[in-house]
């Protein structure tokens, strides 16, 4: 099995790569000081590259690009800006789910502007009182003549204060036994606000509580079949966690350039400190932590172009192993470092903040490990 990159990925690789390292490196570190999201001229471009959509047919605006394609791009992107990447991968999912679940009609409305990158969206599950029993969700959706009225909150939704629409997870009809259902709710409906919830890392992708209420959704704002949107919402988290492991993948990257490079200039006792056995090992480790992401990601990604039926047992274990293996990358890396790794002058620390939420995000790595064990065994940790 190999995930070699034809000649065409490679180039596209390598354009991406060169737009990167001169427009948008330089901006980065006074975005993520100021707490202000990229510039739309970014956001724009991203859609130009394929980061939007690229995924969807070309008959529907995208690219027509594969998941390894498109994964590729995405871990050039999170060396370079992971907030960029988390702005740019929850837009694609919303974008996907209303190409893939919604209407002719509502695919009119929204997709244009969130495939060029002139809107952006967010993903709302998670609640106060909904985290990894994601099922349970509290928000209500109540009809209202032939529309609907929303009610409820939502928490630790990336890009939630910045973006301009997004897809909401409610309980939708009466009674307990009621189903969630999707919806779209665009900036600005009034009953809609949201605050920024401040954070350890990724800062220039707010992180946002939602609130609503007494929200009046018009009919064409349901994605999908009434109370069928839960299977909606763990498809697509699914594919957000081969996405997520392709960030991990590109952090890991990341620093262990960066602890290569200053290990081959740091000097101490007389020598380069690369020259220490003990740091050697702190390489090696990092360096085979990259190498089993690569694998893992890139089989992630190949099981989801295959459509192969142990998919989601693919994504999970992807997801698992590389934000495992990320976080120790980017510790070890601030530790070869020394105290100039602590520091803000150079990116380790940056690395290490905002890798950290991704042992969480999409699933907690114990949440993953319980469905990969239900998986071999048949039988669930979770409920009877
Ligand atoms: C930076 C960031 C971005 C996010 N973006 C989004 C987003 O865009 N949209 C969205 O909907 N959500 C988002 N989330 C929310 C994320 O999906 C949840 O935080 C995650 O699912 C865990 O839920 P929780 O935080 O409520 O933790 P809890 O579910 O309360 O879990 C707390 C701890 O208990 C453990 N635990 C819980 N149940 C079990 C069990 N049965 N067995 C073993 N251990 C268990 C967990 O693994 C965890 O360690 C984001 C979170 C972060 C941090």
């Amino acid at each position: 099995m190999h995930f070699d990159l034809d000649d065409w990925q490679e180039t596209a690789r390598r354009s991406f790569r060169k737009y990167l390292d001169a427009e948008v490196a330089p901006l980065v570190e006074a975005h993520e000081d100021a707490h202000r999201p990229p510039p739309p001229e970014v956001l724009q471009k991203m859609g130009e590259f394929g980061l939007l959509g690229g995924l969807l047919p070309e008959a529907q605006g995208g690219a027509g690009l594969d998941y390894l394609t498109y994964c590729t791009l995405l871990c050039e992107l999170s060396q370079v800006w992971p907030s960029l990447r988390s702005i740019v991968s929850t837009s694609n999912l919303v974008l996907m789910i209303i190409a893939q679940r919604g209407t002719p009609e509502q695919q009119q409305r929204w997709l244009g502007d969130l495939i060029s990158g002139r809107k952006t969206a967010f993903f709302a599950l998670t609640e106060p009182n909904v985290g990894s029993d994601a099922s349970n969700v509290e928000t209500r959706a109540r009809r209202d003549g032939d529309g609907w009225r929303l009610n409820g909150r939502k928490l630790y939704i990336s890009n939630g204060t910045g973006a301009d629409l997004g897809v909401v997870f409610a309980r939708s009809g009466e009674g307990d036994g009621a189903g969630v259902s999707a919806f779209v709710v665009e900036a600005g409906t009034p009953g809609f606000s949201a605050r920024e919830v401040r954070s350890m890392g990724m800062n220039a992708c707010p992180l946002g509580e939602l609130l609503f209420e007494d929200v009046a959704l018009p009919p064409d704002h349901l994605i999908g079949t009434e109370g069928e949107a839960f299977a909606i919402a763990k498809h697509y988290l699914n594919v957000g966690r081969c996405f997520v492991s392709f960030t991990c993948l590109g952090l890991s990257i990341a620093a262990y350039e960066a602890a290569l490079r200053y290990a081959g200039e740091r000097e101490q006792f007389g020598r380069k400190i690369g020259g220490f056995q003990l740091v050697q090992q702190m390489i090696a480790d990092m360096m085979t932590g990259v190498e089993t992401s690569r694998l893992l990601a890139c089989r992630a990604a190949d099981a989801l172009d295959r459509s192969a039926p142990d998919r989601g047992r693919a994504c999970s274990m992807a997801k698992r192993h590389n934000s495992d293996t990320a976080l120790r990358v980017c510790e070890t890396a601030l530790q070869v470092h020394g105290g100039a790794g602590y520091t803000r002058d150079f990116p380790v620390e940056r690395y290490y903040r905002d890798v950290r939420h991704l042992t969480i995000a999409e699933g907690t790595n114990q949440l993953q490990a319980l469905l990969l064990a239900q998986g071999a065994l048949g039988i669930s940790a979770l409920r009877g």
